[in-house]
């Protein structure tokens, strides 16, 4: 199998894919059943393989589809890493984990959110304290998501949101937009008002699974964001931390991180990492999520909102409602053999430098 067909064209065939290449590389197999059901009526689940002892102190995870339909990309470097028989060279004592499809909805959907519309990667906050504030995003609420969307719509609110990167910066724009607000759940970048399916899914697969583990790597795979192709590690945690130091022991200079400001993302609020941890008391934790660039940032954002119009006020299966989804996977997910072979290599350079991580002391 060529690299190009590691990656898969929808959710199913993700599916099904993984399955086998876990099943033909002795992986065991969970299926972790979701309510829900995606769009032709097929079953909805996140799968874990697991290869190596059960009882491994030392894991390397990797994660899929955590924002839905940014999954192709990392569903492809899971069954690949299987199939290719690279997931066989591990050192012996060392397990793989590759945790697929966190967010089966999304990804089945084509939408990068949960089936509450949430982002997921904003929703590990403590919802019974006081809800992070955005009031930028407050401020451009109904400039981001109008109840029309058409031409004319799209370059009215796009002037407005010019302005508001003229009066507060680029920075400030993405972090109004992206880092994550409680007060819109028909919003982009919602957070939710509690925990997710997929959130407690997570929480219940690293507990379940990595209960004898004392050192966890994770690869969190993402897309949509930075120059096409490139794969950035961006570590979410706070600077001056061990965790960070780590990072930085593991990958070297090859690495950003928001809260030193060298990232292409902002400090986002309530990423899954946090539930990782949380899951995992006294475990150390080297958490870093691989973010691929597909179109320029602001297509990427045109596109969710384009999408975001569409499950409010449009019909999916509209012309107007299939070329607004062409459009949502385009910006997570390129079709094309160089931008797979890209993502390919530097997801085995990643993985590579992960598990010698996990083999020092
Ligand atoms: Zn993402």
């Amino acid at each position: 199998m060529s690299v190009a067909d590691y990656f898969p064209t929808d959710f199913p065939r993700a599916r099904s894919r993984f399955v086998d290449a876990a099943a033909q590389a002795g992986a065991r197999l969970f299926t972790y059943a979701h309510p829900g059901q995606g769009p032709r009526g097929e079953p909805l689940a996140t799968e874990v393989a697991w290869l190596g002892p059960a009882e491994a102190e030392r894991v390397l995870v990797t994660v899929s589809g955590t924002h839905g339909a940014e999954g192709f990309c990392g569903s492809g470097v899971q069954s690949g890493w299987l199939d290719s028989g690279l997931a066989g060279e591990q050192e012996a004592g060392i397990a793989y984990m590759a945790v697929h499809a966190i967010n089966p909805h999304g990804f089945a959907w084509l939408r990068r959110v949960t089936e509450d519309n949430v982002d997921l990667n904003r929703n590990f906050v403590d919802f019974a304290a006081p809800l992070p504030e955005n009031p930028g995003y407050d401020e451009l609420a109904e400039v981001l998501c109008p109840p029309v969307w058409d031409d004319a719509t799209i370059a009215a609110t796009h002037d407005v949101l010019a302005a508001y990167a003229e009066a507060h910066g680029t920075a400030g724009l993405q972090a109004a937009v992206t880092n994550g607000q409680y007060r819109h759940p028909a919003g982009i970048f919602f957070g939710g008002a509690g925990p997710t399916w997929s959130h407690l899914m997570l929480k219940e697969i690293f507990a379940r699974h990595l209960g004898p583990a004392r050192k966890v790597a994770v690869i969190d795979y993402h897309t949509g964001l930075g120059p096409r192709g490139h794969g950035e590690r961006i570590c979410p945690v706070v600077a001056d931390s061990p965790d960070l130091a780590r990072v930085r022991d593991w990958y070297g200079d090859d690495f950003t991180c928001p809260a030193l400001g060298t990232s292409s993302a902002t400090e986002i609020c309530g990423f899954n990492v946090i539930g990782m941890v949380e899951a995992l008391p006294g475990t150390e934790v080297t958490a870093i999520a691989l973010e691929y660039g597909t179109l320029p940032s602001e297509e990427v954002k045109l596109a969710l909102r384009a999408d975001n119009w569409l499950h409010l006020h449009g019909d999916p299966a509209s012309a107007k409602g299939r070329a607004i989804k062409a459009q949502l996977r385009e910006a997570f997910y390129q079709d094309a053999d160089d931008w797979k072979l890209m993502v390919w290599e530097r997801a085995v350079e990643t993985q590579r430098l992960a598990l010698a991580g996990l083999a020092g002391a």
